[in-house]
């Protein structure tokens, strides 16, 4: 296939077809003596119109997906349940800053020109590369940069590799990376509250809420800066939360001096903020909670306030062994101080 041949296939498929589903093309070519370039944007109506939900961009390039040997960028947003929605994909030549300025822009152009939305994401998520943030800039107000924890993970092991504490290393990152604070649920928040995201509960998530519940832990409900929690400690700590230990969690949350004193400070206490409105939406300062927005404790917590159903509960506790339910958690209500 000749470039003029690939010119010719895209202006085929310019024209914006009615059907939601048929590709279409963006193109550009650039010929001069020395060099040939070229951008073609595929995409569809209805994948266009994801963009009307999202307030954030993941992005990144791939080399798995060839056509005629050149790479494929891709671009668009993911749900709470972690899944990926394309707005479309960019054959190129490179991945300069000028291929993802191109992407971006013809992302945010059709965005207008389809559904009159104006969409414009603070939000970046992808590799380190600077390629990446500078073509987003260009067309976009960056606020928030974040960098794919599964190309970060990839890199630390890369590093580490050949140093004999490499397990210790990944270790320890993990648990700087899971210290979740309130300011860093912004994101999160301002999507949730959109009513439009929210994680699915699957069975096993209800299992562990149930072996949580059975632990009978005491939830405290605290408020600092008018913002009202639910405080538990760790499901291996022997203690119960209190309002004392609360207080000391929050005086602490900036308050460490060592890398050990934080460790001992971020598994010391749990802490959740319910959603009334759509309690699959609360948020919880434990580790799988970032990484699946969901977790035993919002679960748990809701059940606690009466804002859900455990399926099978019935069947599980009221008929074999609610006895043994009751006899094991103490108390069985939240404390409320
Ligand atoms: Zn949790």
């Amino acid at each position: 296939m000749t470039v003029e041949d690939l010119r010719n296939w895209a202006d085929s498929l310019k024209e914006i077809p009615d059907n939601h589903d048929q590709v279409f093309t963006v193109s550009e070519f650039k010929f001069d003596l020395k060099s040939i370039n070229f951008h073609i944007f595929m995409t569809t109506r209805r994948l266009i119109s994801f963009t009307r939900n999202a307030n954030h961009i993941a992005t990144d390039a791939t080399y798995k997906l060839l056509w005629l040997n050149f790479p494929i960028l891709l671009c668009g947003t993911t749900d709470a349940n972690k899944a990926f929605h394309p707005f479309g994909m960019l054959i190129t030549k490179n991945e300069t800053e000028n291929d993802f300025t191109f992407m971006f822009k013809t992302v945010r152009d059709l965005s207008l020109q389809l559904y009159q939305w104006q969409y414009s994401p603070t939000v970046l998520i992808a590799d380190a590369a600077q390629a990446i943030t500078n073509g987003f800039k260009n067309v976009f107000e960056l606020n928030k940069r974040i960098t794919c924890w599964a190309h970060v993970e990839r890199k630390i092991k890369e590093r580490t590799n050949g140093i004999r504490e490499q397990d210790l290393i990944k270790a320890d990152f993990n648990d700087l990376q899971s210290n979740v604070q309130e300011k860093h649920f912004d994101i999160w928040l301002s999507e949730s509250n959109k009513g439009a995201l929210k994680p699915t509960i699957e069975t096993k998530d209800w299992t562990f809420a149930y072996e949580w519940l059975k632990l009978g832990k005491r939830i405290v409900k605290y408020t600092v800066e008018d913002k009202l929690s639910y405080m538990f400690t760790s499901s291996k700590a022997l203690a119960n939360a209190n309002k004392e230990k609360c207080k000391d969690y929050f005086a602490k949350v900036d308050g460490w001096t060592s890398f050990e004193e934080y460790l001992i400070w971020n598994y010391s206490m749990k802490c959740v903020n319910i959603n009334l409105a759509t309690w699959e939406s609360s948020i919880c300062s434990c580790y799988n909670w970032k990484k699946d927005k969901k977790c035993k404790h919002t679960i748990g917590v809701s059940y606690f306030l009466g804002l859900n159903d455990i399926p099978g509960l019935d069947l599980n506790i009221e008929g074999n062994s609610k006895r043994e339910y009751n006899d094991i958690q103490e108390p069985s209500q939240p404390t409320y101080l």
